[in-house]
Formats: C-alpha cells, structure tokens, sequence
C-alpha cells in the first residue's frame, strides 16, 4: 500500500507516534562506565538485522507516519556500512514523507562520515561528550580518544552540521565542569544537554554514587546565568532554556525528577529487530519475526498489537534501597 493510505500510529492514551530511533548495533568502541560494564557481552553478529531489514522496517514507520528517525546504538558509526543505510534512508527526506534523519553517536567516527552525512540530509548530530579533560574524558569512556572527537566535532562543523552536544552529569566526575562544557559548546554555536544518569543495565559502580541531580546544577547555574524558560519542547524528556549570558541552548533530561511520559512520541527498534514501547520498561515487541515471514500486513499488524501496549509511563527509580537497575538491558541495547 502507498504511504499516506494506513492509519497513522496512535497509541491508547491518544499520543501520535511520530519519532522512531533505530539502534543499529550494540556495539561500541568505547565503554562509557555509567552506560556499559568492562566486559560487556555483544549478541552475536548473526543475530542483527541486516541494513536493507532495517530500512523495511524504519520504511514502514515512515509510512506509519513517523516524521523524524533518529539512528543511535551502541554506537551507529560503528556499523560496517552504515552509510547504505543513511543512504537509503535519505529517499523518505527527498520525498518528504520524513522531516527528520539524525544520529546520535560518541564523535569518534565523526571525522570520517561527517560530510557524507550531510550529503544524505542529515542536518543535525547528537554528540556525547561529558567532559574536556583528556585524562578525564579516559576514564569516563574507558577506550576513548578526546582528540578525535574533537577534530570529528570540526570535521561535522566543517561539513555544515549542527551540533548539539549531550553531557551526563555524574556525581563527583564532571559536576564542576557544567559551566565551563557550557561555555565552551555556546562559545562554538553548540547547543548543550544535560542527562541524568538513569538506571539501565548493571554496570561495576554503584547508581546512587553517579546520580547528580539536574535539579542541584541547574540551581548552581543560576548563581551566576539567567536562564529563560523556552516552550520548545521534543515530546521528550528536555526542557530547554536560553542561557542569557551565552546566547546557547541548554537542555536537561530528567527522567527520574521528572516524569516526562504524558507527551512521550516515540519508540526504540533496537538491531534484532525488538520494538521497546518505552525507554523505561521491559515491555518489548518482536518486529523480526513479521519481517521475515515477509507479508507487509503481518508487520503492519504486529506494529498496531505493540503500539496498542504502549504503557501510559515508566517508574525509574535510584536511592539506596533500590540500588539495582530499574530495567536490566543496557542503553546501549535499546539505544539513548
Ligand atoms: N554511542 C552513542 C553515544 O554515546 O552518543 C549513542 C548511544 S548512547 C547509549 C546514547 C546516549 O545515552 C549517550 O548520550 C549516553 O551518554 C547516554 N547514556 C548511556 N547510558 C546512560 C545511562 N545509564 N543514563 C543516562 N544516559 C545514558
Ligand atoms: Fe558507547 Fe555511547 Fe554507551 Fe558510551 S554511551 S559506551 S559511547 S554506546
């Protein structure tokens, strides 16, 4: 059937789904501490779909009526050719059928891809970058190099790509750093977000002693910024202000603070093919069987069946008592 001739995906709490974000592998070349442990298990190679099944499906959402797609992992860059696949994906933005293709990615391949990125429409990247001390940056990742994602910052800056860069506040390790990574993305025309660490997966430290809350920074900010609320708003977790000294964009994702769920868009297809209706539960919905068997109406119908359970919301928690992931996948498996 034409795109544009199925019903639109409406969830049972009347929220449009219109923001799909694919994970196209669980494997990275970092090991962030708060998002993987040291010796993670990947899923073996076979077990992924394969580029042209993930355009089929992201391809049906399109005409589901997702407008905005974002391509996130493990880390997306990492994916042996997965330029074919952004390739491919550009056709939804020339038609018009997609507002929206972006990624999300650590920056150390950024160098590499950034101007075919561009090239296939891509307007904006998501960076992740918690810090701007080399030494710091090391132990943070593990296996990161500061340097390259600097010059893959320059290299996406250089190609005409905007940059939002995204920070998880951790306790004790970057929480006296905010002001001076703020300084720093406005000063370059970034916008900057800070994350929470949410609790997904288990990892070698303990949650509780990662957990800075946005709420504390955001009131140390403002000894010495005026930061005017802006309406913008992503159907997501961020609130955004305008920092009045900069001049920049700052975003803080507050999942645990903040139940952010009434306005929630979006659904998370992770590299097997696995539909998680929300970030925050187990809850999960085999697209990869459907596919495979090969008839369009099968997986239009298992898409209606695993919208129809989307949740109303998710019940994160972190204190002393729960010290224990709320969900046990990592983020890096359903992708941030
Ligand atoms: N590798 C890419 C990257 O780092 O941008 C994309 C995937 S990564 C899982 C997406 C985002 O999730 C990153 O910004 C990362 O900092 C964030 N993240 C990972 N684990 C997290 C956790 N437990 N709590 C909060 N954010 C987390
Ligand atoms: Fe890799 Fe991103 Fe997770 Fe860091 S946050 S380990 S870069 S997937």
């Amino acid at each position: 059937m034409a795109i544009g001739s199925r019903p639109p995906l409406i969830d049972p709490f009347g929220r449009a789904i219109s923001y799909l974000r694919v994970s196209v592998t669980d494997r990275c070349d970092f090991r962030c501490v708060y998002c993987m442990s040291e010796d993670m298990a990947f899923l073996p190679k076979r077990d992924l779909l394969t580029l042209e099944e993930l355009d089929r499906l992201c391809t049906v959402f399109v005409e589901r009526g997702v407008r905005k797609l974002r391509i996130t992992g493990g880390e997306p860059l990492v994916r042996r050719n997965i330029m074919s696949l952004f390739q491919a994906l550009s056709r939804h933005l020339a038609s018009g059928a997609l507002d929206e293709l972006t990624l999300t990615t650590n920056g150390s391949q950024l160098a590499r891809y950034a101007s075919e990125l561009a090239q296939c429409g891509v307007k904006r990247v998501n960076v992740s970058l918690d810090t701007l001390d080399p030494a710091k940056f090391r132990q943070i990742t593990r296996w990161g190099d500061l340097a390259r994602v600097m010059e893959g910052l320059d290299a996406a800056q250089g190609a005409g790509l905007k940059i939002k860069i995204n920070a998880v506040a951790l306790k004790g390790t970057n929480e006296d750093e905010i002001e001076a990574l703020m300084e720093w993305a406005h000063g370059r025309g970034m916008d900057l977000t800070l994350i929470e660490v949410m609790p997904l997966g288990e990892v070698e430290t303990q949650r509780v002693d990662q957990f800075l809350p946005l709420s504390q920074v955001r009131a140390r900010l403002m000894d010495r910024y005026t930061l005017d609320d802006l309406a913008e708003r992503s159907g997501g977790p961020a609130r955004y202000v305008r920092v009045r000294e900069t001049g920049g964009i700052l975003g803080f994702i507050t999942p645990l603070s903040h139940n952010f769920c009434e306005s929630c868009n979006r659904v998370r297809l992770t590299c097997t093919g696995q539909l998680f209706m929300c970030l925050g539960q187990e809850d999960v919905a085999d697209l990869r069987t459907p596919l495979r068997e090969g008839t369009h109406a099968l997986l239009d119908q298992a898409i209606d069946d695993a919208i129809a359970r989307k949740p109303k919301g998710h019940d994160f928690i972190i204190d002393r008592r729960h010290n224990r992931p709320a969900v046990a996948r990592h983020m890096s498996m359903t992708g941030g």
